[in-house]
């Protein structure tokens, strides 16, 4: 198994951009997925956790960096963060950051992480978008928080949409539909496909449509990579697995052009 390690063609072109969306790493055994997590929500051993991490970082020769993460709990709430106190900030599903030398990262197991670059004003951000983070309009909220934080364009910001699960494969009931639908009607439309009682969601379409509507350019809203349910050879999906380890996408700015 070799371990993924996606970028987004295009953004090659902004000098200094670190980010990336990774997959499973090589070197793990199945049968212990469930203890590769790499989120200190107080029920896992901290060794372990630290553990996985440096597992994570030699797997994906990752360059000697701080990846800030947060404890997520499938709200819609943006934490800023300036300097680093802690490698996690706080209670969140997104981190914004004007800072350099550091990267924010999300975890997922079929959620969207979404990754946000200002590359004029060097802005980064990642957010982590499940069903319920959207029917929260977590997108969106990125939009407003940066724009509010930072001042920013929106149609200056560039996003990406990692591997997640697809409509093939994520299935829901009328129950999330209705949550949805309160806050998202016309943006729901083209990612709702009716099946008998229930219904397929395709979450990466509904973000797109909410990013839209935030004013973000069609241009600048990119998906990479596939359905996780439908892939789990790479990563890990929630929905396929049932308890599972989370894949990291991570995104900063280097201080200094790469020498
Ligand atoms: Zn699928």
């Amino acid at each position: 198994m070799k371990s993924l390690h996606l970028r987004v063609p295009h953004w090659g072109q902004f000098d200094g951009l670190i980010h990336g969306f990774l997959g499973r790493w090589e070197g793990q055994s199945r049968a212990a997925d469930f203890a590769f997590r790499l989120t200190y929500n107080g029920d896992e051993d901290v060794q372990t956790v630290k553990q996985n991490w440096c597992g994570l970082k030699q797997a994906f020769g990752l360059p000697r960096m701080m990846i800030i993460t947060a404890k997520q709990v499938h709200g819609n709430t943006i934490l800023r963060v300036s300097r680093p106190a802690d490698k996690q900030a706080g209670a969140g599903d997104g981190l914004m950051t004007d800072a350099s030398d550091l990267c924010v990262g999300v975890m997922s197991a079929d959620c969207v992480p979404v990754l946000f670059v200002e590359p004029v004003r060097r802005i980064a951000a990642a957010v982590h978008a499940g069903w319920r983070g959207t029917a929260a309009g977590i997108a969106h909220r990125a939009v407003a928080s940066m724009r509010e934080a930072y001042g920013i364009d929106p149609a200056a910001l560039h996003v990406a949409m990692g591997p997640s699960i697809g409509p093939c494969c994520y299935e829901v009931g009328p129950e999330v539909e209705a949550q949805i639908a309160a806050n998202w009607r016309a943006e729901l439309t083209g990612a709702w496909t009716p099946d008998g009682a229930k219904g397929r969601l395709d979450l990466r379409a509904l973000n797109e449509a909410q990013l839209l509507g935030a004013g973000i350019p069609g241009s600048h809203i990119r998906k990479i990579g596939p359905c996780t349910a439908c892939n789990t050879d790479t990563y890990f999906s929630y929905r396929k697995e049932g308890r599972t380890g989370h894949q990291l996408s991570f995104i900063g700015w280097r201080s200094s052009p790469r020498s």
